[in-house]
């Protein structure tokens, strides 16, 4: 059956040009929104009819930085500072990814990540230690059945060996697996999981490097992401590196930011290109002030991310409201400083909604076929039940969505028309065997490395 009848539900289609809120029904048609009107009529016997009364229609949440490899540790970090984390994951816990690590990673990230309403992701993955770890990669991508972005970047040896030796160290050149995955599995760029070079940048790279990764991202064809700003790591100025070692553009998309100069800020304005902030996890890790308010001061709408799910939950609900608190938080302190109080608010909740969806399809360069509830988009669609204790009554949609919504809400997940969750259900996934399979492959990693983890911390065995 290849039509869909969303039928009765409050549709918030984040779309600038549509009223905020509306009562209606969805038609969905080959993968595609066909119609959204009141009184939709179908014909039952070829069309599957939901009847979603008392729900909420919203795109489906985009994210657009996600280490999903270290959803195998998932909450391990949940005490650390950036030391820790640097020393356990690029130091010990990192090297050591089996191809099948990679792959249960993978599984247990993504089915978090539809499980909550998540219906693309751009899979920041630095760890591609060996061809296998890519294909394993790839397979549990095409798995998943959301729309995904596989970040190619180096692998944790690389990273560490940067760590160590500075600009002398990690001078691996990027390598040719990538060109191979893209003749392999990547030839059209049609595909629900696609291509992009998750490249170091200027805080863990030589010019040389960044040189050559811009090169060769360029001669494929994929966009580039870059982690850039994290604190004392930004003294290089990232951001200028790249300009001189391979020219700015809109096909990058800037993570985090936090510790960016004004100058720099500019120039990612300048160039069109896009930002990807992560709001929950840089307020625990230390990576710098947020940069919403100064991104958007140049110009720059950011997207959103959860980072890893070493340290917090893999769900957008949780970043939007951090995202809204973190920006409110400022500005009324600041108010509060000069002795009067806020006459208005910076940022509103339809604000941070269009970020977790428009404005991450657009920093995926998925704008034109994502991100809005709108005719003639692909059907990327979730339904939040909002019967339930936490979001009823209905008074204000969006506010409703961001204020109050969490996965518990998340009923119906559909990717490209094709539904991956249902009755609150995931659709083909078994998640007590996954997590089983999960705990196992944790368990025999620090086996063989010998380590353990005591409060949080890890160890050596003795
Ligand atoms: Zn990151």
């Amino acid at each position: 059956m290849t039509k869909t009848l969303l039928r009765g539900a409050v549709v918030v289609p984040v779309d600038p040009a549509l009223p905020e809120s509306t009562t209606a029904d969805i038609l969905v048609e080959n993968g595609r929104i066909a119609r959204i009107a009141p009184g939709i009529d179908v014909d039952p016997a070829d069309c599957d009819v939901m009847d979603l009364t008392g729900r909420i229609l919203i795109p489906g949440l985009v994210d657009t930085h996600r280490h999903l490899w270290q959803s195998l540790f998932r909450y391990a970090g949940a005490d650390w500072t950036i030391e820790n984390y640097v020393h356990a994951m690029w130091g010990v816990i990192g090297p050591a990814f089996e191809p099948e690590d990679m792959y249960v990673a993978l599984a247990v990230g993504l089915a978090e990540a539809v499980d909550a309403g998540c219906t693309q992701i751009f899979d920041w993955n630095h760890n591609h230690l060996t061809p296998e770890h890519s294909d394993a990669a790839v397979e549990a991508h095409r798995a998943a059945g959301l729309r995904s972005i596989l970040g190619y970047g180096q692998s944790m040896t690389v990273l560490a060996e940067f760590l160590q030796k500075g600009p002398a160290g990690g001078t691996a050149m990027p390598s040719e697996d990538i060109r191979r995955l893209r003749d392999r599995y990547f030839s059209s760029d049609d595909q629900l999981t696609r291509l992009a070079m998750a490249a170091r940048g200027g805080e863990t790279a030589s010019e040389a490097v960044i040189a050559a990764e811009a090169r060769q991202a360029r001669d494929l064809g994929i966009r580039t992401s870059i982690h850039a700003g994290n604190a004392t790591w930004a003294t290089v100025r990232p951001v200028l590196m790249q300009r001189r070692a391979a020219g700015l553009g809109p096909d990058i998309t800037w993570v985090h930011c936090n510790a960016l100069s004004d100058e720099e800020l500019g120039l990612i304005a300048d160039s069109g290109a896009t930002a990807s902030v992560s709001p929950e996890l840089e307020l625990h890790m230390a990576i710098g002030p947020v940069a919403i308010r100064r991104l958007l001061a140049v110009g720059v709408e950011p997207s959103l991310s959860v980072d890893t799910c070493l340290n917090i939950g893999g769900e957008l609900f949780s970043v939007m409201r951090a995202a809204l608190s973190s920006v409110r938080g400022e500005v009324n302190a600041e108010r509060i400083a000069d002795g009067t109080t806020p006459d208005t608010l910076p940022l509103s909740t339809r604000d941070v909604l269009r970020w977790a969806t428009l404005e991450g399809a657009r920093a995926n360069g998925l704008d034109q076929e994502t991100g809005t509830l709108t005719v003639g988009k692909r059907a990327d669609i979730v339904a939040l039940d909002a019967r339930r204790p936490n979001l009823a009554p209905l008074s204000h949609p969006s506010g409703s969505v961001v204020m109050g919504a969490n996965p518990s809400n998340v009923e119906m997940v559909m990717v490209d028309g094709k539904v991956l969750k249902r009755d609150f259900q995931l659709v083909n996934t078994d998640h007590v065997a996954l997590a089983a399979r999960a705990q196992a492959r944790q368990h025999d990693m620090l086996d063989r490395l010998g380590v353990r983890f005591e409060e949080g911390v890890l160890r050596r065995r003795q």
